[in-house]
């Protein structure tokens, strides 16, 4: 026997699915040893690090928020810091804080038949250690915190002004009368403009395609009548239900009948932008919605910004950098003081962690997944993913209580080891069904998903649901002592 710490469980990563899991560990696998890695010094993960201004969801928070903690504050879209707040709330009430361990950065993961048990290196306080765990849950989330997408912006380095990324906003960046101009169209851009041109910068959306865009309310008068009329817990079952229908039904309607959701979106962007041109020139882009992420404003901040002339779009190619600004392939320049690269993630699976089973690499671009949760021929090993289509959360909760059901049949049949055998032949296919940059960037380290059930990662929670909390842990599972 190694004399190395052992733990029945170990969780990777204490971002909202870390925290989540956390939960479900305590409160379905109480006889468990568990504890959860962090690699940053606090928790949070995604919320933590992203600190740009105007920084928040862009899923509804009753959704994205956790079902054993219903969202209670009257923003049903939140910001960053309040989101951080509920984490760590959430985390402390119902006792994970205290089995967190933060600066621990998992490097490796290495399994052994043998042994029945993952030998886990980990980087803490400039040094490497080991641990052994039975069962190794991987909450590290999907993109890599330390680099973003670089698109190698030409001239970059000829540019005499400030370059900001938003994953490391400086805390003293104030733009108030500076020029600013933002590069990108998703989530973070849209985002960002209206909140640059609230703290008084002269603020420009500069654009390569425009994204869909579809304006939200910030507060969700239904959620907040089922508060008054139904207690806490029922009152957020019934919010989330009725968000999670809501966003299945733009989905699918995305999907089967897009020139359908390309009209309503393109009237509810005229509607608030005050002109159709601006729809057509700016914000009509050439794929069907949800090809790529559908982006959300609340309140349609995005097009009011536009609208006042508080903020601009432009939508055209980059020539080059030059000191004042950026010259596009139009001949026209943008002047500028700062300029923001919202350009986007760079997708990072696994924590990076360097996995090997009996001594053979296991990269995650060879894996196919089962359930969307494990993988065909990895034993004793598990990670968190949420939709691409709804609130992560909504997945990842399955996930987590998918992972405790298969700990509970383990432990009552007293089986060490569980592993998903893929059948011979199988067809893969692509794991996401998005045309997005990010997605595609990554297409070679992404697992694949096979061609029916348990294979499949599906992006419907309500197929998810049945299959997460009560289909058989044994179906295409081996398990051994
Ligand atoms: C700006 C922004 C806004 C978003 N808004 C939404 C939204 O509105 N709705 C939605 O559904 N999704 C949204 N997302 C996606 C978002 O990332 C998820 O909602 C969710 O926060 C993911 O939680 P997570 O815990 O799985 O991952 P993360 O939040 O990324 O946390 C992962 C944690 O794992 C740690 N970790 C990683 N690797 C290791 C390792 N090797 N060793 C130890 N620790 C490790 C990280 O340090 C981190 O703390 C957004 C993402 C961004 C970037």
């Amino acid at each position: 026997m190694s004399d190395l710490e052992h733990l029945d469980v170990l969780v990777v990563g204490a971002g909202l699915s870390g925290i989540g899991a956390g939960y479900r560990l305590r409160t379905m696998s109480p006889t468990r040893t568990w504890a959860i890695l962090e690699a940053r010094d606090s928790l949070g993960g995604t919320w933590d690090l992203f600190r740009y201004p105007g920084v928040r969801s862009d899923s509804d928070m009753m959704t994205l928020g956790f079902p054993f903690e219903p969202w209670t504050d009257p923003d049903a879209i939140a910001d960053g810091p309040k989101i951080l707040d509920y984490l760590r709330r959430t985390a402390d009430k119902h006792g994970i804080t205290e089995r967190i361990r933060l600066g621990h950065k998992v490097v490796a993961a290495d399994w052994s038949s043998d042994e029945a048990l993952w030998t886990v290196t980990v980087e803490h306080a400039g040094t490497r250690r080991q641990l052994t765990c039975s069962f190794l849950y991987l909450c590290s989330g999907y993109y890599d915190y330390e680099r973003p997408h670089d698109p190698q912006l030409p001239g970059l380095e000829t540019f005499e002004g400030q370059v900001v990324h938003p994953q490391f906003w400086p805390d003293d960046l104030d733009v108030s009368g500076r020029k600013v101009v933002v590069i990108g169209s998703g989530a973070t851009a849209v985002t960002l403009v209206p909140s640059l041109a609230d703290a008084g910068a002269d603020v420009t959306m500069l654009q390569r395609t425009p994204t869909w865009i579809a304006s939200l309310p910030r507060q969700d008068r239904v959620r907040d009548v089922l508060q008054k009329v139904l207690p806490g817990r029922a009152a957020g079952t019934a919010a989330r239900y009725k968000n999670v229908l809501g966003t299945m039904g733009v989905y699918e309607l995305s999907r089967r009948r897009p020139a359908v959701m390309r009209s309503m979106l393109s009237k509810g962007a005229a509607k608030s932008l005050g002109s159709t041109d601006l729809v057509a020139d700016h914000f009509t882009p050439t794929y069907d919605p949800w090809d790529q992420r559908l982006c959300v404003v609340p309140d349609g901040d995005l097009f009011e910004a536009v609208r006042s002339g508080r903020a601009h779009v432009v939508t055209d190619t980059i020539e080059t950098f030059v000191p004042h600004g950026i010259r596009l392939h139009s001949g026209r320049e943008l002047d500028a003081d700062v300029v923001v690269t919202a350009t986007g993630l760079r997708i990072k699976l696994a924590g990076g962690i360097a996995m090997t089973v009996d001594g053979q690499a296991r990269p995650t671009g060879d894996l196919t997944v089962y359930r969307g949760v494990m993988f065909a021929g990895v034993p004793n090993l598990a990670v968190c993913v949420g939709y691409v289509n709804a609130s992560w959360t909504l997945r990842a909760d399955l996930a987590n209580r998918y992972v405790c059901r298969l700990l509970g049949h383990m432990e009552q049949n007293a089986w060490r080891v569980a592993t998903p055998h893929a059948p011979e032949g199988m067809e893969g296919r692509p794991l996401l069904p998005l045309a997005s940059g990010y997605v595609q960037r990554a297409a070679a380290d992404l697992p694949q998903q096979g061609d029916g059930a348990p294979w499949l990662m599906r992006q419907n929670y309500l197929l998810d649901r049945r299959d997460m909390l009560r289909s058989d842990v044994t179906e295409a599972m081996s398990f051994g002592r």
